[in-house]
C-alpha cells in the first residue's frame, strides 16, 4: 500500500523511515529541526533499540506520516513555512533527494518497518567550535559555552558530548554501511571533530565513494592534526555538498560570527575551488536583523569570484532566539529590507538567476512579514550591549544601517 503518491501528500516526510539525528547533548531526535520529538538518548539507549519496532515513539511518528491528514505539530518547522511563506520546507527537499528509499523499504501502514535501515545520518557528537556566533548558543558552540561559563554561570559544560560511549555508535554505524547514501556533518564545526574523520575513515575502509558527504561548515579550517580534508578525503568521494555557514563578509563576519577571519575563509574556498573543482557550493546563510542588509554583497561577490553558482543559495532563516528575527524589526526597517531584497532579486535576474533563488528571496520577505515582534527588541538591545560589552565589540559601528535600532 505504500506507494510514492505518499511524497506529494502533505502528511509525510522520508526521515523518520531512514535517518538518524543525534545532537550534542545525546537526544535522539527525527531531524535538525524538529528538536521536540524526542526518539531516545544516546547516552542512556542503544542505537538498535532507538531504531526499531520496540521503540513506540518512532513507530507513532511514521505511523502519522502514513496517515495523516497533517503532519504531526511536533514539525511545525516545516509545516508553518509550507503554510506560510516558503515554496519549498525541508521536508520538500529531503523526500525530493531520498524519497526513492522507501521503495527498498517494507513499510506497514501501523509504522513498522520489517528491516530498519538508516541511510542517512546527522551525528553532531559535540559542541566542538571555534567560533562564537552572535546567533548560536551554547549547546552548539564550545566557545559559547566557555564565554558564558566565565560570564553567566560557571556551572555550564563548556564540551557538551552526544554520546558517554562511543564505541556502541560506531558499532551501529559500521553494521549499517551498506545502507548509507548520505552523511550530513555540522556542529559546532565538523571539520574540528576527531569523529568526523573516524566516520570518513571508515568509508574509506569500506570504498564507499559514493557516500553523499554534505557539510554545513564554518570554511576557517581545512586541516585538523594530520588530517587534510580537501587533500586526503573530498578529493576522492564522488559527491561532496559544503554549505558554507557565511552570514556575510569583511567586518560584519568577524562581528556576527566572531572568530571567523574573512581572508582565511576566502583563502579556504579557493583552495578547494582548485583542488577539488567538482565540490558542490552552496551558500547557506543565516539570515537575521544583522545581516539583512549584507547577504547580496557576499553573494554577488563569491558570484564574481567564481566560487558560488547564482542559484547555489539556501536561507535558513532564524527564528530563535526571536530577537534576532527578520519579525522583530520594525515597520520602517521592514521597507528598507523587502526593498533591498527586491533590488537584489533584480540584479540577481540579470546575472541569470532561476526560479529557485527568486523563491528564496520572495521566502525572505514573506517571513518577514509573517508577524509583529518589536516587542523583543528590548531584549535584542539588552543581549547586543552585554556581547559588546564582553567581546569589545561595537554594533554600531559595523551596522550603521541599524543604528535607529540600538538607540530606540
Ligand atoms: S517533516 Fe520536517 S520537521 Fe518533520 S521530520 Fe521531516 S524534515 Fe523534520
Amino acid at each position: 500500500m505504500i506507494t510514492k503518491d505518499l511524497l506529494k501528500s502533505k502528511h509525510f516526510c522520508v526521515l523518520p523511515f531512514i535517518h538518524s539525528c543525534i545532537w550534542t547533548d545525546g537526544r535522539i531526535l527525527p531531524c535538525c529541526i524538529n528538536q521536540d520529538y524526542v526518539l531516545g538518548n544516546a547516552k542512556t539507549n542503544s542505537l538498535t533499540d532507538v531504531y526499531s519496532n520496540k521503540n513506540i515513539k518512532l513507530v507513532e511518528l511514521r505511523k502519522e506520516m502514513l496517515n495523516g491528514p497533517e503532519l504531526p505539530p511536533s514539525c511545525y518547522r516545516c509545516s508553518t513555512p509550507e503554510e506560510n511563506y516558503a515554496d519549498n520546507s525541508y521536508r520538500h527537499y529531503v523526500n525530493r533527494d531520498f524519497g526513492y528509499l522507501i521503495d527498498s523499504l517494507d513499510i506497514h501502514i501501523d509504522g513498522t518497518v520489517t528491516e530498519n535501515k538508516v541511510s542517512t545520518w546527522d551525528v553532531r557528537f559535540s559542541n566542538l567550535c571555534n567560533l562564537k556566533c552572535r546567533t548560536c548558543d551554547n549547546i552548539n558552540s564550545s566557545k559559547i559555552a566557555e564565554e558564558e561559563k566565565k560570564h553567566i554561570d560557571q556551572k555550564i559544560t563548556v564540551l557538551k558530548e552526544a554520546f558517554d560511549d562511543k564505541e556502541e555508535f560506531f558499532n551501529f554505524f559500521r553494521s549499517n554501511i551498506d545502507n548509507i547514501q548520505e552523511i550530513y556533518f555540522c556542529g559546532g564545526e565538523p571539520l574540528l571533530l576527531e569523529e568526523h574523520y573516524a566516520m570518513l575513515d571508515l568509508l574509506v575502509e569500506y570504498k564507499k565513494f559514493h557516500v553523499i558527504l554534505r557539510y554545513n561548515t564554518n570554511c576557517t579550517k581545512l586541516k585538523f592534526k594530520d588530517k587534510d580534508v580537501v587533500n586526503n578525503y573530498w578529493s576522492k568521494f564522488e559527491k561532496v555538498h559544503l554549505g558554507l555557514s557565511l552570514d556575510a563578509g569583511w567586518e560584519q563576519l568577524y562581528y556576527i560570527r566572531h572568530g571567523a577571519n574573512w581572508d582565511t575563509v576566502l583563502e579556504n574556498l579557493k583552495h578547494i575551488k582548485n583542488r577539488c573543482p567538482d565540490v558542490k557550493m552552496q551558500l547557506t546563510p543565516t539570515i537575521s536583523i544583522l545581516n539583512a542588509f549584507h547577504v547580496k554583497k557576499l553573494q554577488l561577490f563569491l558570484i564574481d569570484e567564481n566560487l558560488l553558482d547564482i542559484n547555489a543559495v539556501y536561507y535558513n532563516i532564524l527564528t530563535y532566539p526571536n530577537y534576532y528575527s527578520l519579525t522583530a524589526l520594525p515597520a520602517d526597517l521592514k521597507e528598507q529590507v523587502k526593498d533591498h531584497w527586491m533590488d537584489f532579486k533584480l540584479e540577481a535576474k540579470a546575472k541569470g538567476s532561476n526560479h529557485h533563488l527568486e523563491s528564496e528571496i520572495d521566502k525572505v520577505i514573506k517571513y518577514m512579514y509573517t508577524e509583529d515582534q518589536t516587542h523583543v527588541l528590548e531584549k535584542f538591545q539588552e543581549e547586543t550591549k552585554f556581547r559588546d560589552e564582553i567581546r569589545s565589540e561595537s554594533f554600531s559601528t559595523i551596522f550603521p544601517e541599524l543604528i535607529t535600532l540600538y538607540e530606540k
